[in-house]
């Protein structure tokens, strides 16, 4: 099978591109290295055999030209690329609007044309400021006001999957949206704001651990190797069409005992630090105080069942961290 990944040189994009690779396929990779990085596929590329089956462009999904030729080629496509981190959003706010609203349209009208299977990620962001638990695809959708810029990049994804729904109703476009809630794993960067790599970069180093706000706001956390797997057998599951899933995992944690466990987990001896949200983010940022998601939707359809508890993702991480710092 041929594969597109837009955004795959990102985080979990190259993880998706490896296990393609592995099991046989060509990728096709579209990333203009806006939060993507080479580094994330360079082992791809050095590989032997995975190199004769894997194509790289470095280019805009707002690229036509560029854009009709990959998804006219591929069999399925995986739209991956989008503004990623709470950080790099309120930093380039219109960029990651273009992104999603615009690339997020091109991607839809090409695959409607040449007729391909997609799969759209989009994000637990999408539930807004809710504090109940679990949530579930039908909820309704919270947001403050517009002054409060994180809310943007919600916005943006839940048109996309409007979007997406509104193609699959009126043409029939085989496509399936996906709100992936916190996702972890090697080669995530916490340079967009990322609470993991951020934690374990800083445990490693003996810095204080930066905890915002209160850090009694809860996450779950999904291994990448999960998510990847899931999004394999989505794309494949013709009962997937026309519908929204969660992937995520299911253990809570607050984000100061993550802090805890983390110190713990790697033998540092950094002090956990607090610190007030404006003094991060400015007067205008709002924070999810829970996100938990609902995955029986997810788990009827085609079994998903997280496999790496957060203690064993947290030592990857740190295993892959230290590794890096050390140049090995
Ligand atoms: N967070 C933190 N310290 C950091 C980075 C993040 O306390 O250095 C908090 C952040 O405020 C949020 C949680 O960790 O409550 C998860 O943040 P992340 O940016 O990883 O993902 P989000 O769930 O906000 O999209």
């Amino acid at each position: 099978m041929r594969v597109l990944i837009t955004g795959g040189a990102g985080f979990i994009g190259s993880h998706l591109a490896q296990a393609y690779l592995q099991r046989g396929d060509e990728v096709y990779i579209i990333d203009n290295l806006s939060t993507g990085s080479l580094e994330n596929i360079n082992h791809l590329k050095e590989n032997a055999d995975y190199r004769k089956r894997l194509f790289v462009s470095i280019d805009t999904i707002l690229n036509r030209d560029i854009m009709v030729e990959l998804v006219g080629t591929c069999d399925v496509v995986h739209h991956l690329a989008a503004a990623v981190g709470v950080r790099y959003i309120l930093d380039h706010p219109m960029e990651s609007i273009n992104t999603n609203i615009q690339g997020t349209e091109k991607v839809l009208e090409l695959c409607n044309k040449f007729k391909k299977r997609l799969l759209i990620a989009s994000t637990s962001e999408v539930y807004g400021k809710h504090l109940h638990a679990p949530l579930v695809e039908t909820d309704n959708i919270i947001y403050g006001p517009s002054s409060k810029f994180r809310w943007s990049y919600a916005a943006s994804k839940l048109m996309d999957e409007f979007m997406s729904l509104a193609y699959f109703r009126t043409t029939g476009l085989q496509v399936t949206a996906v709100r992936l809630f916190n996702t972890v794993g090697p080669r995530q960067t916490g340079t967009y704001g990322m609470v993991i790599p951020r934690f374990v970069s800083q445990a490693l180093k003996n810095e204080p651990l930066t905890v915002y706000g209160d850090g009694r706001q809860t996450r779950t956390f999904t291994d990448v190797e999960d998510v990847v797997w899931a999004l394999m057998r989505l794309i494949e599951n013709d009962q997937a069409f026309g519908e929204v899933f969660n992937i995520g995992g299911t253990e809570e944690i607050t984000i100061l005992d993550l802090a805890s466990r983390i110190v713990a987990a790697s033998n540092s001896s950094s002090e956990i630090k607090r610190i007030p949200y404006d003094e991060v983010f400015g007067k205008d940022f709002e924070d999810m105080q829970r996100r938990v998601p609902s995955i029986e939707k997810l788990r009827a359809l085609i079994g998903f069942n997280p496999k790496t508890p957060l203690d064993a993702i947290l030592s990857k991480v740190i295993r892959f961290t230290s590794k890096r710092t050390n140049g090995i």
